[in-house]
């Protein structure tokens, strides 16, 4: 299905011109609200409706452990000049963006924030992840020890737990 589906004129039209002027396209508010109602359907599951923004809140490591706890997390993307406002006042429940800069669409957001939610689910990873998922991310290596005249730093090779644990916790680079 895609957005002109939900259309009710005959040409399907799923965009239109800004009022008060202005180059380019906007989103219609109605194939949006016409296309949420069929994805959530009349089910009562606990759901989170975000519209991908480059105006929204800046999305963190913090909104995927919570938006991971939602049985449905649905993402509304813009494109062309964006999506009429009234998306974000009574569709969305919150709107994100990836950063500050303005992409042609929202789909790699979309597709950013879901890997970020997805490997907060638990079962999605493997346990070897899950260490960095309680002290943040560090540098990692593997074999060899020596690349070039490149070095693991010894610390790793140490064998002292305590000490590679707080080295991971400072982020140390060699
Ligand atoms: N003039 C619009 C504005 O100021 O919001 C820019 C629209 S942008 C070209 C088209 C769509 O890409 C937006 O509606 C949004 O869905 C998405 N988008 C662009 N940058 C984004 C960002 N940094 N984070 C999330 N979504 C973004």
């Amino acid at each position: 299905m895609q957005l002109r589906d939900f259309a009710r004129d005959k040409h399907r039209r799923a965009d239109d011109k800004p009022f008060g002027g202005g180059p380019g396209m906007v989103l219609m508010v109605e194939p949006i609200d016409r296309a949420l109602k069929s994805v959530l359907g009349t089910k009562k599951k606990k759901t989170r409706v975000i519209l991908t923004s480059a105006r929204g809140t800046v999305f963190t490591q913090a909104d995927a452990r919570r938006l991971a706890k939602y049985d449905h997390v649905v993402f509304i993307c813009g494109r062309y000049e964006g999506v009429d406002e009234r998306v974000a006042e009574h569709l969305a429940d919150e709107e994100l963006s990836i950063g500050p800069y303005v992409l042609t669409g929202g789909e790699l957001p979309a597709l950013v924030m879901t890997d970020a939610i997805a490997r907060q689910i638990p079962g999605v990873l493997g346990k070897g992840e899950s260490l960095e998922e309680a002290h943040g991310s560090f540098p990692q290596y593997t074999r060899p020890e020596k690349y070039k005249k490149w070095k693991v730093p010894p610390v790793l090779l140490s064998g002292d737990h305590k000490k590679i644990a707080e080295w991971r916790k400072k982020g140390d680079r060699p």
